[in-house]
């Protein structure tokens, strides 16, 4: 069965590979019925403190990694492409915002374009991973690709990152700088949203933050207190 996982650490060290491993395991834990293909999301390392002007514009975007097949298949091409992209599995982050999802297509043939985590675009700047079925996403697309979208996937999903973008940009425009809250871009976006659902945010402009909702679909949420 489809299932979404995420993981946030915050204020303990931890290594690139022990944040994947996280990742896969609990995807292995969701892994109890059919799915179709896998993703996740990881943070890029960051850069060194001094040269920070704002934690928003100084990282490099999220990193995405989708495959079809099962979850060992995209453990393999993760660890391809971790090299590939000359990634060290040892830097370490104290604080890391990790999203991981195996999909059971609804919408769209199961490949590597419409598994999860689906974009709002280049740069990543929202990724969602997504259980459900969003029932009105035809028109919210038509209505998003009228203002400019262009759309990589035949999935439903794929509407919810590029709203999230739309209602960011309409707020922050209207204020001439960032004033919306992650939570406030999510609620907009759920209100706009019909079906069942759950979901998770992930954005480059709200870094070590996740967004996690839900209509209708369970969700699972766990604090570790060490
Ligand atoms: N409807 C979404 C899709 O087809 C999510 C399916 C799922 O719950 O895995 O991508």
């Amino acid at each position: 069965m489809c299932g979404i996982f995420a993981y946030l650490n915050y204020n303990v060290n931890r290594e690139r590979r022990y944040i994947l491993q996280v990742l896969f395991n609990g995807l292995r834990r969701l892994e109890y019925r059919g799915y179709d293909s896998a993703g996740i999301a990881i943070d890029s390392d960051p850069k060194a403190l001094p040269q920070r002007s704002s934690a928003s514009d100084s990282d490099p975007p999220p990193i995405v990694f989708r495959q079809e097949g099962n979850i060992e298949s995209l453990v393999k091409s993760v660890y391809q492409d971790v090299a590939k992209l000359e990634l060290s599995m040892e830097a370490s982050f104290s604080t890391h915002a990790g999203i991981a999802h195996t999909r059971w297509a609804t919408h769209g043939e199961p490949a590597p374009r419409n598994s999860h985590p689906q974009s709002s675009g280049a740069g990543n700047e929202f990724l969602v991973v997504h259980n459900g079925v969003i029932t009105n996403y035809e028109v919210l697309k038509e209505t998003l690709i009228r203002h400019g979208y262009t759309f990589e996937s035949e999935t439903d999903t794929e509407v919810i990152p590029k709203l999230a973008k739309y209602v960011y940009d309409k707020a922050n425009e209207a204020a001439g700088g960032q004033v919306v809250t992650f939570s406030q871009v999510v609620l907009e976006v759920m209100r706009h949203l019909e079906g069942a659902y759950a979901l998770i945010f992930k954005s480059s402009h709200y870094p070590n933050e996740l967004i996690a909702c839900k209509r209708g679909s369970p969700l699972l949420l766990g604090v570790k207190v060490s």
